[in-house]
């Protein structure tokens, strides 16, 4: 623990980043473990390798662009670009005057409330649900189920995120921050445990708001619950959805049967598709 504390000056943050990975899955295991909210659901989950094959997968990815495409350096050729058309203050806070805490808070809401809108775009265009139903093909819910997705969902997610928090002024290491951050909730949400954490699942996200959004039948074409991390997005737009306990709804999509199985198949499904 403390190696992971104070490892943090000298190592690069994406190390950082799998020790973080880590014991974050391995919290939200142990909560499934000692509170489960479905009882008879095996701790080995079905499909339970399979997710944990995509969290490494993604985390590799993930690291990759991030550290190529997204570094500084990326992005001060990105301002540099914007300046040749003479644009230079996009945005007219000066974000660096905030204390630290309200910087990062900021961040978090702004990354947030754009990663809402990424997703429910995900479920609206059929191009884009292509590569989302990954995620959807979850039939047993579990905190590893948090990073079955495609990778490109890490490319459209990442990349229109990032983009307007470097403008505003942040830097890679409040984006990491904020990252780790939606870990922790994100892998809560999917997690076997019955938490709606009361009143304050008014703003945060929780296991027992986002089962609805994997549930099989929904109550409208385009679903319902498209919170990640604050469920605060889908009040106020009136997206939220928990009519009932979701504790034993069937999970999936329509003709869900028929979507592959294996790691391979599912990530080159959306193009295979495409070509029927
Ligand atoms: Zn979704
Ligand atoms: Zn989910």
């Amino acid at each position: 623990m403390s190696e992971i504390l104070f490892t943090y000056d000298y190592k690069p943050w994406y190390q950082n980043y799998f020790h973080w990975l880590i014991l974050v899955s391995l919290a939200a295991w142990s909560l499934e473990i000692i509170i489960p909210w479905r009882k008879k659901q095996p701790i080995f989950r079905k499909d339970f390798w399979l997710d944990a094959f995509y969290m490494f997968f993604n985390y590799f990815l993930f690291s990759l662009i991030l550290y190529n495409a997204l570094s500084n350096v990326g992005v001060q050729a990105f301002n540099d670009f914007l300046a040749l058309f003479g644009i230079t203050n996009i945005v007219a806070i000066k974000i660096a005057a905030l204390p630290a805490a309200v910087q990062l808070l900021i961040a978090f809401v702004v990354a947030d409330f754009i990663q809402w809108n990424i997703h429910r775009l995900l479920h609206r265009f059929p191009r884009l649900w292509e590569f989302h139903k990954v995620h959807h093909s979850v039939k047993e819910m579990g905190f590893a189920a948090h990073l079955r997705y495609h990778w490109m969902e890490t490319i459209i997610y990442k990349s229109i995120q990032y983009i307007p928090l470097a403008m505003i002024g942040y830097g890679i290491d409040d984006f990491f921050i904020v990252h780790l951050i939606s870990l922790a909730i994100g892998h809560l949400n999917h997690s076997n445990v019955g938490w709606g954490y009361g009143v304050f699942g008014y703003i945060l996200n929780n296991p027992k708001m986002h089962i609805w959004h994997h549930a099989k039948e929904l109550p409208n074409k385009y679903g319902v619950n498209f919170g990640l991390s604050l469920s605060v997005w889908d009040y106020l737009f009136k997206t939220a959805y928990i009519p009932e306990s979701g504790k034993d709804i069937e999970l999936g999509f329509d003709h869900d049967e028929t979507f592959p199985q294996r790691f391979l198949q599912q990530i080159t499904y959306p193009w295979r598709r495409g070509r029927n």
